[in-house]
């Protein structure tokens, strides 16, 4: 069976730098303690385990926002993930006396600082995000004035009477339906300033995907919260191709690959290269 790898894939600039900063500090006694994680740092079960193996005491639960777990942490030093988190976040852990080490991607602080800028310039804003993302989360806590938009309903729903209005996005969205969404926006409010800011390693991992040669199944590696694996998933849907998410090669046990002559592997900007390998290799021992 022809096994294609497709590139770019796993980690990207931002993921690896805040998992160097995260290992850092965790190498570093001099950092007050504990060192508590405030959410995943990244989406991926593995790295964040081998994370709690090296000394992180991660503070998550699901529907529980930032701001709700810092409640939990009271010395000692925080970690803000990739994502970014909200003022409202950033001011309690200075209240608590906290000492914070920030892993917020770059492109992530230019959305929260663009969205600053135009509401201090007066305009209505919106967002393109996923509700309880913690980067659409980390956005929405910048005001009450942000307004979400998740589908074209909203779009729909939503009335603005200024022509100053800005709009963005997280950063890890499909390019095809935020384009969408894009459009049906302008439509309605064609003065409208567009800012796409869905990131350069999310593009090029959707671009690498969409145009990959037409294979029996693609196999997209990465977390179920992982936002931009489960995208990589769609976009290959939407070139034709079926396609699946795979944790880990456990998961691999109940596939029947007996029928497939092709497929292709690639995986989420937060997952580490080791576990796209040990997939590959499992795959290949099945079809042997
Ligand atoms: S996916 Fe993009 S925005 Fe998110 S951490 Fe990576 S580079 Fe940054």
């Amino acid at each position: 069976m022809k096994i294609n790898k497709i590139e770019p894939r796993g980690y990207c600039q931002g993921v690896k730098n805040a998992l160097a900063m995260a290992q850092n500090v965790l190498k570093d006694s001099s950092y007050p303690q504990p060192i508590y994680f405030l959410g995943s740092i990244i989406h991926n079960h593995e790295v964040v385990r081998s994370l709690k193996k090296n000394g992180a005491v991660i503070v998550d639960q699901s529907q529980k926002s930032r701001l709700e777990l810092l409640d939990r942490i009271e010395k000692g030093t925080v970690v803000f993930s990739a994502h970014g988190v909200s003022p409202a976040v950033w001011q309690k852990a200075r209240e608590k006396g906290l000492h914070i080490v920030d892993t917020t991607c770059a492109n992530v602080k230019i959305v929260h600082q663009k969205m600053k800028q135009f509401l201090q310039n007066g305009y209505e804003c919106c967002y393109i995000g996923t509700k309880y993302h913690p980067e659409c989360e980390g956005v929405l806590g910048i005001s009450s004035r942000i307004h979400l938009i998740e589908k074209t309903e909203d779009i729909e729903n939503l009335t603005i009477q200024s022509s100053k209005i800005y709009i963005t996005n997280q950063t890890t969205l499909s390019m095809m339906d935020t384009r969408k969404l894009y459009e049906i926006f302008l439509k309605k409010f064609p003065l409208a300033i567009i800012d796409n800011r869905i990131c350069n390693a999310t593009t090029l991992r959707q671009k690498a995907v969409y145009e990959q040669e037409p294979v029996d199944l693609c196999i997209i590696v990465g977390d179920a919260s992982s936002s931009n694996s489960k995208k990589l998933v769609e976009v290959a849907k939407k070139r034709g191709i079926p396609s699946m998410l795979i944790e880990n090669a456990d998961q691999l046990k109940n596939i029947d690959f007996s029928h497939l002559s092709s497929i292709s592997i690639s995986s989420g900007a937060s997952t580490p290269e080791e576990i796209t390998d040990t997939i590959i290799q499992a795959i290949k021992e099945k079809v042997r």
